[in-house]
């Protein structure tokens, strides 16, 4: 099949002729005839199957007729998170080449005055963030009532962000009469009743399962020991990769993505880093950086990383096995992409082997240890008890490691905290959290709690961590440096 037989318009063929494309992917093939005939869309396809100019492509040729009013936007596109919205931003810009058409793009962390100004001048296209677009809305600087078409992209991450109530709430102040092409991963419960709500007589389309993983990805286990030896196998796994041209290195928590990026900076590698809790700013010059290969390592949270569309990265390391197993199918997507080859290897401890199983269940096939596995590892660790010892023991604090050091340092750098007075009955020098509990001292799994104080005005010396002189200190140090 080709592009000219699916009722595009000529602007739109040229442009997709301009990428290079030469076929459509299936859920193109299938979705563009129903989407341009006006028909509610359910497509069930994951990132990385072309969904994007599935629904780009219908939508560009739609809006060649008609035009835009000043607040009220022809069509409107929901992302659950910024870096999304910003990629369909730039679909609109390629496919779109050849139209004269105003994309906003309405996101968290920029600026309302310059959103704003696009919006007054008439957006036939509003790709949006639903939080910042119902904060538009209910201030009367936006109205939807002028909506043809609603696309609702990746549904099941939207509800794993918690926006499905804000998603109810905006599709009740779109048109009854609009068209609707919705999009998720998997169907679980919740999001089949939205569809079942907001829906009318949807083409259902279905491309791939959640469950696959390409055939193009090399997958590997790594068993490692917990706490800082787990940094230091991913060095390792690093330094070791032939063919590593660039890697995307997941961690569970947003917290593990900032101490991971200070401590492979801290060991001369070339990293940047992407979470929630980033600015729009910041987590854009990190996508940038990374995209142009000014770094070549990017440490990535869940929810900042889903969906991205990098297309050439050659290695995905789980630093943590994510718990939920579809996390795994998504994050070692993130290469093998377009035919190319990619390695995802995963390093796991013996916490982890349930969640393992998990994985494997759900794609069906095991995944192959590499370099031993847990028994393999408790095996070498009974040969080599004092080894064994050194990697795991949490170390007293006149011999803390350079690897906690670094931990310190690097949950410090991120979020200053000060002293204040004591108050009666309260243990001294106990950090204070946002609920003005005091919480106990850091440990790794302590979470992500905002810290009460100075803010950005901490003085340094502050925020230095706190040496204890240690009477031997030269044998201890080169044997912290070994394990960091
Ligand atoms: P998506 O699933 O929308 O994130 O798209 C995944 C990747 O596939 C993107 O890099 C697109 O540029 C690319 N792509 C989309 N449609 C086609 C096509 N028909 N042929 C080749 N590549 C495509």
């Amino acid at each position: 099949m080709t592009f000219n037989e699916l009722g595009l318009s000529e602007k739109v063929l040229q442009a997709v002729a301009a990428t290079g494309y030469t076929s459509p992917t299936p859920i193109q093939a299938e979705a563009i005839p129903h989407a341009l005939a006006g028909r509610d869309i359910l497509g069930i396809a994951q990132t990385g199957t072309g969904k994007t100019a599935a629904f780009t492509l219908p939508m560009l040729s739609r809006l060649e007729q008609g035009r835009a009013r000043a607040r009220m936007p022809r069509t409107l596109i929901l992302e659950p998170t910024r870096e999304l919205a910003a990629q369909v931003e730039e679909s609109f810009a390629r496919y779109g080449a050849n139209h004269k058409l105003n994309v906003a793009l309405l996101i968290g962390g920029v600026s309302f005055a310059e959103q704003e100004s696009k919006i007054m001048r008439g957006a036939d296209v509003l790709i949006a963030t639903p939080g910042r677009l119902l904060d538009f809305a209910e201030r009367g600087k936006l109205l939807l009532t002028g909506i043809d078409i609603l696309v609702i992209d990746e549904a099941d991450r939207m509800l794993d962000m918690g926006f499905i109530p804000d998603i109810e709430k905006i599709c009740k102040l779109v048109p009854f009469t609009r068209q609707t092409l919705f999009f998720s991963a998997t169907m679980p419960p919740e999001i089949t009743r939205l569809t079942e709500t907001f829906l009318h007589n949807p083409v259902r389309i279905e491309v791939a399962r959640a469950s696959s993983t390409a055939s193009t990805i090399t997958q590997g286990l790594v068993a490692s020991v917990p706490g800082p030896a787990k940094r230091e196998t991913l060095r390792r796994l690093i330094r070791e990769a032939t063919s590593l041209k660039n890697a995307i290195i997941f961690c569970n928590r947003k917290r593990d993505v900032a101490i991971l990026h200070k401590s492979l900076q801290k060991h001369g590698f070339s990293a940047g880093a992407l979470h929630g809790d980033m600015d729009q700013r910041a987590r854009m010059t990190s996508l940038d950086a990374f995209k142009a290969g000014d770094v070549n390592l990017l440490v990535c949270s869940d929810v900042a990383a889903r969906g991205l569309d990098i297309p050439d990265v050659s290695h995905v390391f789980n630093f943590d096995v994510p718990t939920h197993a579809e996390d795994y199918v998504h994050r070692i997507g993130r290469t093998g992409r377009a035919g190319r080859s990619g390695v995802a290897l995963t390093i796991v401890t013996h916490a982890d082997q349930k969640y393992v199983d998990e994985i494997e269940k759900l794609i069906a096939r095991k995944i192959d240890w590499v370099g031993g596995t847990l028994a393999d590892l408790d095996a070498e660790e009974a040969a080599h008890p004092s080894l064994a010892e050194t990697k795991r023991a949490r170390p007293s604090r006149s011999k803390r490691p350079q690897a906690e050091e670094e931990t310190r340092a690097a949950t410090t750098a991120e979020r200053p905290r000060s002293p204040r007075a004591r108050r009666p009955g309260e243990e001294s020098r106990k950090p204070v959290a946002a609920s003005g509990r005091p919480r106990p001292s850091r440990s790794y799994d302590e979470d992500d709690v905002p810290v009460v104080g100075l803010g950005d005005h901490v003085p340094m010396f502050l925020l230095r961590p706190v040496r204890l002189k240690s009477s031997k200190s030269s044998p201890e140090k080169s044997e912290s440096t070994e394990n960091a």
